[in-house]
């Protein structure tokens, strides 16, 4: 029975997801390195704003930081309760999920590394898809903390193979992008009208999740509103990267994508949404796509 929950890292995603958590547990600990954020945290949800050392000790720890370095940095030091599953919601790296889980396993703490798809829109409704790797019987103990914000929530393998399937499928999502964009400004330049063009598309076998939400809702309409950094996407592809090159595997399509999303990040303004990485396509067609 889990009696207690934290959540460390109140960011676009976690401040988020840690808000449905008080409607199923007694005990909500929140902490984040900037303070004010978990005091907000617990004025507008009734959860509470400790420190750090305090909030390790719950039940079940869940985390949601930019990287895996950013965890292990945070861990580094904590002495954690015996019994306790650590949950970490980061979209991190495979390698680091194995490591951490093997060192916290010394503490008799679980490591599920479990990040999580759907956007803040999905954090908001508690409608987040949860890929987690690690042991099984720590995913079965902590999933009904994890039900409190996800809706399909499945165990995927071994420590790092939760990492493994949201690398590959943020990789997915921007191979995606990069075609879409070109595509687009091919369709303009032969005058086509876009929005046209997006229902035929969205009605066949073209279509993927950026023609039916990302092109509509954050490119055609020019708002690019910042809610999935473009430096967190460029992170996603070099892990997704990184991932076939372990293998040893060749993967052209991935590698291309991977660098356009890294020269894209390289060339966006500051505190760019994932989104206008198509602006370097714009830039260099002199097309824009709305
Ligand atoms: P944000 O940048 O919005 O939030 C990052 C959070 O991590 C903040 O709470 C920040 O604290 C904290 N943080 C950053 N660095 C450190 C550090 N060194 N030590 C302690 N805390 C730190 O990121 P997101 O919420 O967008 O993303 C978090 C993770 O979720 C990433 O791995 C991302 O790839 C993934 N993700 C994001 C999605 C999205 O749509 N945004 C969707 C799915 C996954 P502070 O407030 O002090 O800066």
């Amino acid at each position: 029975m889990i009696q207690s929950v934290a959540f460390i890292g109140l960011g676009a995603m976690g401040y988020r997801m840690a808000a449905h958590l008080p409607q199923h547990f007694d005990t909500v600990y929140v902490w984040n390195r900037n303070f004010a954020k978990a005091e907000q945290h617990a004025a507008e949800y009734a959860t509470q704003a400790v420190e750090l050392e305090q909030a390790v000790q719950a039940d079940v720890i869940f985390s949601c930081l930019p990287t895996s370095q950013d965890v292990e940095n945070l861990l580094d030091g904590l002495s954690l309760k015996a019994g306790s599953i650590w949950v970490d919601c980061t979209s991190g790296v495979p390698d680091s999920a194995k490591k951490v889980a093997a060192q916290l396993k010394a503490q008799q703490v679980d490591f599920l590394d479990a990040p999580v798809s759907g956007q803040t829109i999905g954090a908001e409704k508690g409608t987040l898809t949860v890929m987690v790797g690690g042991d099984a019987q720590a995913f079965e103990k902590a999933l009904p903390a994890m039900q409190a914000f996800g809706q399909l929530i499945k165990h995927v393998g071994e420590p790092g193979a939760g990492f493994a399937v949201k690398a590959i499928n943020n990789m997915l999502m921007a191979v995606n992008l990069c075609a879409v964009a070109e595509g687009f400004t091919t369709l303009k330049a032969h005058g086509v009208n876009l929005n046209e063009a997006l229902d035929c598309i969205n009605a066949s076998s073209g279509k993927s999740a950026v023609t039916e939400m990302v092109l509509p809702q954050r490119i055609l309409n020019r708002a690019f509103p910042l809610t999935f950094a473009l430096p967190l996407l460029a992170k996603d592809t070099g892990i997704a990267l990184d991932l076939v090159r372990d293998a040893k595997l060749s993967a052209p399509v991935l590698g291309l994508a991977q660098s356009l999303i890294q020269a894209a990040n390289a060339t966006a303004e500051p505190d760019s949404d994932f989104s206008s990485a198509v602006k370097m396509y714009e830039a260099w067609s002199k097309i824009t796509i709305e």
